[in-house]
């Protein structure tokens, strides 16, 4: 049954522990030639460790097989499709790795003295200015290092504005559809949250808004396209609705596939937004990190930004800590360098034609999942839609399984699962972002197991996954009382 995907050959592995035996060497190291030094002799006692009691002892074959044999348990981008919505998996261009790994940006320094760090500079500097003109933005910040933070960076930067002109503002409305780091980005900065519910349509409509917008608000926090594909087409009303009362219009620019070259949040009434190069610039993710969310503002809010900022003078480049209103620092140093040149890299390689064409080719993709699979999958809001459409299981439920079985069973035929459960507003959402670096052959097969699983046997697909490595954990249990052996028995 595996002629979509493949499921590969898995091997077994057991902890590096175990594969341990006494006198076996990775590596030898050569005999010293400067005498009988012993340890005791150059470093303090407290410093040194005594014998570390279990540990293993491996030759070089059994480690490379160790790691390698695990890191194929995985599942990446570099194996295949990864429609995980709201995430933006595409894949990444290896160029940007050899690029990252040059000497002058891998080796450099952040104490190494500005005269002797241009190149990098002159990196951010740029990239600052491609995210402004790529968002519409007059100034950036490459500091956040990830979405999240870049969020709690812009409702900082704003609060921070009110308390400036003696009148602090403490809430914020945020639409139903968000991502739920928006209402707790807006917590951690010590404003409040108002939710507003989106219309029928999937789109927030300008009355919601109206209706809750005064004096004492901050402002919006706003998706565009939202979580749901959809683009927000009120944006500009809602922006006026929002400005009229001296709030600030805050996007989460998370995905920009859609927007990328096409449109620019700054001409819609945006203020402030944050873009996360690992999502859209290519950078890789998952795993944990390192991201990057730099954050571009308007004019009125650039005085905030974090320390310390770029700076060019007579074709020098410097940092600038003097900046008496800023928020201050949001992490160490100056953002995840290493993601930076990633993003300049992928930038420059794609140009202002090629991210058009890669924003043009995500929402194609996108719409051809769509109307490809509304056939087999309730389409909740079926309406053109941007980088990414929406599902659910109401057709499946019926049958008896769910989107929960749905995704595992994928699985058994070689994808990754798309986002499921979210955004909240669809019951038992299955969210799919195909992104522009799949090509028909993928999204073909990847429409073809969907639809072979809508039909199958509901019995089959409850007891999916089939042909993985473990079948289905309790999920909440794996969190709090992780096995980290590999038990074949168990499986
Ligand atoms: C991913 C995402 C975020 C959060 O970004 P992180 O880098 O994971 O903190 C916020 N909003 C949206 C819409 C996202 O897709």
């Amino acid at each position: 049954m595996n002629t979509i995907g493949t499921t590969g050959l898995v091997m077994n592995e057991p902890l590096i522990f175990e594969r341990s035996s006494e006198g076996k060497r990775g590596i030898e190291v050569p005999k010293s030639d400067v005498g009988d030094i012993k340890p005791e002799d150059v470093i303090p006692a407290d410093l040194l460790r005594a014998d570390i009691e279990g540990f293993p002892e491996v030759s070089e074959v059994d480690v490379v097989r160790h790691f390698t044999r695990m890191s194929q348990w995985n599942y990446g981008v570099d194996t295949g499709m990864y429609p995980l919505g709201s995430c933006t998996m595409k894949y990444n261009p290896k160029v940007n790795e050899d690029i990252a790994r040059l000497p002058g940006f891998s080796r450099i320094h952040p104490y190494q003295p500005e005269e002797l760090s241009q190149g990098a500079l002159q990196l951010m500097y740029e990239l600052e200015q491609y995210l402004a003109e790529i968002s519409g933005m007059d100034a950036v910040t490459l500091q956040p290092a990830a979405g999240a933070q870049g969020e709690l960076c812009g409702m900082l930067m704003i609060s921070a504005y009110f308390a400036s002109k003696g009148r602090p503002r403490k809430k914020v409305i945020i639409p139903d559809t968000a991502h739920g780091t928006n209402p707790a980005s807006v917590t951690l900065a010590g404003l409040t949250a108002i939710p507003v519910k989106s219309g029928s349509e999937g789109a927030l409509t300008p009355e919601a808004v109206k209706a809750v917008m005064d004096e004492d608000t901050a402002g919006i926090m706003i998706t565009n396209p939202n979580t749901l594909g959809l683009f927000e087409r009120h944006i500009k009303e809602i922006a006026d609705i929002v400005h009229e009362k001296g709030g600030f219009v805050y996007c989460d620019g998370a995905n920009m596939n859609a927007l990328l070259g096409a449109a620019k949040l700054g001409d819609m009434g945006v203020d402030v937004v944050h873009m996360n190069l690992h999502k859209t610039f290519s950078t890789p993710h998952g795993g944990g990190g390192p991201g990057s969310g730099p954050v571009g503002v308007k004019k009125e809010l650039e005085p905030f930004l974090p320390v310390p900022r770029v700076i060019k003078k007579d074709e020098t480049y410097s940092m600038d800590y003097k900046r008496p209103d800023s928020i201050g620092r949001l992490r160490a140093f100056y953002g995840n360098f290493g993601v930076l040149v990633r993003a300049y890299a992928y930038i420059r390689a794609m140009g202002a034609e090629g991210l058009k064409k890669a924003a043009q080719m995500a929402v194609l993709n996108a719409n051809y999942v769509k109307e490809n699979l509304k056939s087999h999958y309730h389409l909740p809001f079926d309406q053109p839609c941007m980088h990414e459409c929406v599902f659910s299981d109401k057709l499946q439920f019926e049958k008896g399984f769910s989107t929960m079985d749905i995704a595992k069973r994928l699985m058994d035929y070689g994808f990754h699962p798309p986002t499921t459960y979210f955004p909240l507003v669809v019951h038992d959402a299955i969210m799919i972002e195909p992104t522009e670096t799949e090509d028909k052959g993928t999204l073909d097969s990847f429409i073809d197991a969907m639809k072979r699983i809508a039909e199958e046997d509901p019995e089959l697909v409850k007891g999916a996954p089939y042909n993985t490595k473990t079948k289905r954990l309790d999920e909440a249990k794996a969190a709090r009382n992780p096995v980290l052996k590999w038990e074949k028995a168990e499986n």
